[in-house]
């Protein structure tokens, strides 16, 4: 199996360049914002829950990202691999994944983290919030508090993955299609080892 850990702070394009990746590898794409997000939409308490730390740019609990993540790998029993995105973002999430892939019979193939400018990440977020009317890119202080949350909790996870020989960098800047080719070719590599 190919399972990526596609890895970078909030507005480094990680869903966007998931998109497009699935599609090219035949890959399963599991982003636990976006299943957070549809949990709020459907009105869930668990979605209820969760709405009031993404607004204020918190993460959520590991617990309920790690049940969501560990149901999708039971969902996708046949699956060719995956691509997480914007998970693991705790080394307590880091871990469990380990063992939920090793219960499989898997692991993860490696970790690709999109590097980007601090200012630049800002600039995409705040844009992005005008157009998707995601409210937690709408405002600048949440918007920053969240990178605060991925250096705080998040960013260790580097090491984590550079432990294991499984980490990385990519650069995230300049147009989506020149990050795609970049990422793309890092994955292409990675399955003829
Ligand atoms: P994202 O779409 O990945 O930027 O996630 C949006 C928000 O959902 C984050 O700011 C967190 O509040 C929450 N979230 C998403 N994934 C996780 C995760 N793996 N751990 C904790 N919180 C998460």
């Amino acid at each position: 199996m190919l399972n990526i850990v596609l890895f970078g702070p909030p507005g480094a394009g990680k869903g966007t360049q998931s998109k497009k990746l699935v599609e090219e590898f035949k890959l399963i794409h599991l982003s636990t914002g976006d299943l957070l997000r549809s949990e709020i939409q459907a009105g869930t308490e668990l979605g209820m829950e969760a709405k009031k730390l993404m607004d204020a740019g918190k993460l959520v609990p590991d617990a309920v990202v790690i049940g969501m993540i560990r149901q999708k790998l039971q969902d996708n029993k046949q699956a060719e691999g995956f691509i997480f995105d914007g998970f693991p973002r705790t080394q307590k999430q880091a871990e469990a994944l380990d063992e939920l892939l090793e219960n499989e019979g898997t692991s993860i193939t490696m970790m690709l983290a999109l590097e980007v400018e601090e200012e630049e990440l800002v600039k995409r977020l705040l844009e992005r919030g005008k157009e998707s009317g995601r409210a937690d890119d709408q405002n600048e202080e949440v918007v920053r508090e969240r990178l605060v949350e991925y250096e705080n909790k998040t960013a260790v996870l580097r090491n984590y993955y550079q432990q294991q020989d499984k980490f990385q960098g990519v650069n995230g800047q300049g147009s989506i299609e020149e990050v795609y080719q970049r990422l793309s070719a890092s994955i292409a590599a990675a399955k003829q080892d």
